[in-house]
């Protein structure tokens, strides 16, 4: 068995994926970047196109990439607010209930002013300790964890026995409206309990951050009080196998978002922080290649995922988009000037389409590369999403994913005798 002497490298653009745009002159963002190392790649390996989830089906990025790391997305995403926690470094308890958590401006009617009260709030911290001092009195009693993360964003934890992830969104998502109050999505105690709880907390908090010294300080100097706690994405801890139990390999994720490096911890992989690695537009793609190469001395299956491509989508930036699937390109060279590219067996691929003439994410197939020692290549010579049509995999599905490059090692199981 030639097992022990390769290495996985799967990278993922997210929402790397598009279609063709005017201003590129109808190509996609990766037909128009100059992308030398992964046409290498797509032309010495394998390509295709995958439905991450199912043909047509939009996903998110969590159910996406437990997909793309072979776990059925509909029986392992039980909400964002899980993963959301764990990639803070939150021990999740069974029974918790985590949300994703916005400071937010309200006005005197709970409209929302703001719904990130400035992005910028360096006073979160000192206000997120004053909302640990809140205890709501409940019988069976509930704990109350709230963590600041970044920027405006945090995470709420509700831990106790009868709750439920079953409850509506405290955030409308657009400003503009008024706050909403949770109610429960199902006709169940616990989701009742749940609701009612939040709503008790959410109301709670806003008493207690109207008043904070730090917001009379920002409102003094003219800044968006973060008056409200806007939250979302109820969810639990899924119980899944991990990916070490599942295949004897031992995995890591290097990214800059929580909401991936939770996904990646829920199924036993390392998530360490990485310097420099940001999750926006500025992330140093080098530092994550220098993180890919140490860690894979004592790592077998190197997860690296880059978020900028997702963002500039978002936001409709067409250059940014190009230019970070460049660095994408070059993160993936650097690893290659220092990392035998016949010890490895590499995937690359996004975790859904992000159109930017949509500025959303699409049911658009991806395009997938696989590149591994001894491979049969096909005739494709570039990496995109109209050249990955004709790719020797043809259209996989994202659960499909691990086994195939899994098999190129010969370390899958023989099905039968
Ligand atoms: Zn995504
Ligand atoms: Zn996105």
């Amino acid at each position: 068995m030639p097992m022990k002497s390769y290495k996985f490298l799967l990278i993922v653009g997210d929402g790397m994926g598009d279609r063709p745009i005017p201003e590129l002159n109808f190509k996609t963002p990766l037909e128009y970047a100059v992308t030398p190392n992964l046409d290498s790649l797509a032309k010495r390996g394998i390509t295709g196109i995958m439905d991450v989830i199912k043909p047509g089906i939009p996903p998110g990025s969590a159910p996406a990439h437990l997909a793309l790391l072979s776990y059925d997305p509909y029986a392992s995403y039980t909400g964002r607010g899980a993963f959301e926690a764990l990639g803070l470094n939150i021990k999740l308890e069974r029974g918790d209930v985590a949300f994703r958590c916005n400071f937010a401006t309200v006005d005197e009617e709970l409209k929302i002013m703001d719904r990130r009260a400035g992005r910028s709030i360096p006073e979160a911290d000192v206000l997120a300790s004053s909302l640990n001092k809140i205890s709501i009195d409940v019988d069976p009693p509930v704990k109350i964890i709230f963590k600041h993360s970044v920027e405006h964003r945090g995470v709420l934890i509700l831990r106790g026995s009868n709750l439920s992830p079953k409850i509506s969104d405290i955030d409308p998502g657009r400003e503009g409206e008024k706050i909403l109050w949770a109610k429960p999505l199902i006709d169940d105690y616990s989701a009742y309990r749940t609701a009612k709880i939040l709503n008790e907390f959410v109301r709670r908090a806003h008493e207690i951050l109207e008043d904070h010294p730090a917001n009379k300080a920002r409102s003094n100097k003219g800044l968006p009080p973060a008056n409200f706690i806007l939250c979302r994405g109820a969810g639990t801890l899924p119980q899944l196998k991990s990916f070490t139990e599942k295949f004897g390999l031992k995995g890591i994720c290097i990214a800059g978002i929580t909401l991936i490096k939770g996904v990646a911890r829920t199924i036993g992989f390392e998530a360490p922080l990485i310097e420099g690695a940001t999750g926006g537009l500025d992330t140093d793609v080098y530092a994550k290649a220098k993180a890919a190469l140490k860690y894979m001395e004592s790592y077998d299956f190197i997860f690296i995922h880059v978020k900028g491509t997702d963002t500039a989508s978002h936001d409709g930036l067409i250059e940014s988009k190009v230019k970070m699937i460049e660095k994408i390109d070059g993160m993936v060279g650097r690893i290659l000037d220092f990392k035998n590219v016949n010890n490895l067996c590499i995937a690359v691929t996004a975790d859904h389409a992000t159109p930017i003439s949509i500025r959303d994410h699409t049911g658009d197939p991806v395009p997938l590369l696989i590149h591994a020692p001894g491979i049969l290549s096909d005739d494709v010579c570039m990496f995109s999403e109209k050249a990955c049509m004709k790719g020797g995999l043809g259209r996989i599905r994202g659960l499909n994913l691990i086994p195939i490059l899994l098999n190129y090692a010969g370390v899958m199981h023989k099905f039968g005798e």
